[in-house]
């Protein structure tokens, strides 16, 4: 049943995998081409110098467990996750933790403006806003819930929650169009993890491809798409051109193609496509926003801070100066923390740093970064202890994925538009997941209009993808589920 040349899939992500597991296991023959020297793309299981401990240094949840294909493989082929239900804390520049009844409402208040507020002023009210209105005019405004029954001084603890959902979003909530904030049809309920993070997701996913026959090639970065026409000027066949991590090219014709590059990726490497892709496909790939996400994860032996399962770091109240860089973060912004203790049992504390901060962190040097975030800990979590009572890291780890040349930032975000420039909107999502000439496909978060920077998105799409292909070569045989997924 198999072709003489296979399918190329381009990325070994959670949307190459899943991609690749749909055709391999119709019977056809799938190569996957991965730039790097793992699987996996933004989802990265990254082992401490504890070699037992592993913290996910890309993604880490599963977003809204309610009608999230993820949950459902993870309930038929018995990968084991929990329910991740956090309970915050606030904690004050000095030290001090914010009293429990007014954090809850805070974070009820943030909830309800990030989620119901802004997405009701998008869609339901009397004028759609404009292309060119941000995000953060209505879940900023004065109407709006996170500042619902506050007292003045109270009010920048709540800003502070506010403005770390840039971290969300990966762009400042001034870039995100409001617009459109919302109009996704997501999954719901509370978020998941899977017991030992994500890794058990993908050990999953590369053990199924093996044994369907995929061959998977590492260090083997794609630099060339060309299309090849036949005798009747139809597209035939593709020729796809690597260089490996020895410098050599090699080249590989394949009957059909899946292109998972990134979003940030695509920006940058357009160029590869021989011809090249349609106009509207380069103008959607140019409209889309492609955010920023880091992370700062510090390891220690043991735990020796108060227990939570996120804290928000709050700035002083009287400073105007940002604490979520070495210098110059945003002013009013907190820092989210999350303790790997009480989801993982890993003595980690991990730092969410996102949008224009995460964009800026990636400029400074680890050596600037890993004794100022020894420092913040110490100074949020560390009050009323020694100095010698707080022992020294383990681990500390930054990520950079603007810096990463096979990521180029995190994921997703549907920007404003300046007036008179062509609108971004979530039509920019379905162009990029049409096929060109039939013969070659796209797969990848940025690809679903409606799970856009998520990993259910990735492997939807990569399902999505996977479907057309094996129906188009055939022989889907009895038992391979077929994703419902359109877009
Ligand atoms: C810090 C961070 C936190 C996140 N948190 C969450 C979360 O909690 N929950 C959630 O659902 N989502 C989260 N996400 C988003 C999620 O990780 C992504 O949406 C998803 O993993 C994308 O999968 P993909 O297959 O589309 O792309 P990728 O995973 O990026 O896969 C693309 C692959 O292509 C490869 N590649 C790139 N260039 C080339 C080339 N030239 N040749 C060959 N291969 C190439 C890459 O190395 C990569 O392996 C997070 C992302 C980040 C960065």
């Amino acid at each position: 049943m198999s072709e003489k040349r296979p399918v190329v899939i381009i990325g070994g992500g959670i949307s190459g995998l899943a991609a690749a597991n749909q055709i391999a296991a119709a019977g056809h023959r799938v190569i996957i081409l991965e730039a790097r020297s793992r699987l996996g793309g933004r989802v990265h299981p990254f082992r401490l110098s504890d070699p037992k401990y592993t913290v996910d240094i890309g993604a880490s949840w599963i977003h809204g467990v309610i009608g999230n294909p993820l949950v459902e493989i993870a309930k038929k082929n018995e990968l084991p996750f929990e329910i991740f239900a956090p309970d915050s804390v606030i904690i004050k520049h000095d030290g001090e933790l914010l009293d429990a009844e007014l954090t809850r409402k805070i974070g009820e208040n943030n909830v309800r403006g990030f989620f119901d507020y802004a997405v009701a002023a998008a869609h339901a009210g009397p004028d759609t806003p404009s292309p060119d209105v941000p995000l953060s005019k209505a879940f900023l405004d004065l109407a709006s819930p996170v500042f619902s029954g506050l007292s003045p001084t109270n009010v920048p603890y709540s800003v502070a929650v506010a403005k770390v959902y840039d971290g969300w979003v990966g762009a400042s909530l001034d870039q995100t169009s409001l617009r459109w904030w919302g109009f996704e049809r997501s999954t719901e309920g509370p978020d998941a993890m899977f017991v030992g993070g994500y890794g058990t997701l993908l050990n999953w996913l590369e053990k199924n491809a093996r044994s369907h026959g995929v061959e998977i090639i590492l260090n083997e970065e794609v630099v060339g798409v060309h299309a090849v026409c036949g005798p009747d000027e139809e597209v035939s066949h593709i020729i796809i051109t690597a260089k490996n991590a020895s410098g050599n090219t090699n080249t590989y014709e394949a009957s059909h193609a899946i292109v998972t590059l990134p979003l940030g990726v695509l920006k940058e490497k357009t160029h590869i496509f021989t011809p090249p892709l349609p106009p509207r496909r380069l103008a959607s790939i140019s409209r889309l926003g492609f955010g920023a996400n880091n992370k700062i994860i510090i390891a220690y032996d043991q735990r020796w801070w108060e227990p939570a399962d996120t804290y928000l770091f709050a700035p002083d109240r009287d400073s105007s100066e940002g604490m979520t860089l070495p210098r110059g973060g945003t002013p009013g912004r907190g820092i989210c923390v999350v303790d790997e203790t009480s989801s993982k049992g890993i003595p980690a504390l991990v730092l969410f740093i996102g949008a224009d901060d995460g964009d800026a962190l990636e400029k400074f040097s680890d050596e600037e970064l890993k004794p100022w975030a020894e420092g913040v800990v110490k100074q949020y979590l560390g009050a009323g202890k020694k100095n010698a009572d707080i022992p020294p890291p383990t681990d500390v780890v930054i990520t950079r994925w603007r810096s990463d040349p096979y990521a180029r930032g995190a994921y997703c975000y549907i920007p404003t538009t300046t007036p008179g420039e062509e609108e971004c909107t979530p039509l920019d999502f379905a162009e990029l997941a049409r096929p060109v000439h039939e013969k070659i496909f796209f797969a990848g978060e940025h690809t679903h209009m409606d799970w856009y920077a998520s990993v259910h998105g990735a492997w939807a799409s990569g399902m999505r993808e996977g479907d057309r292909i094996a129906a188009l070569l055939g022989g889907v045989p009895d038992g391979v589920e077929m994703s419902h997924s359109k877009l």
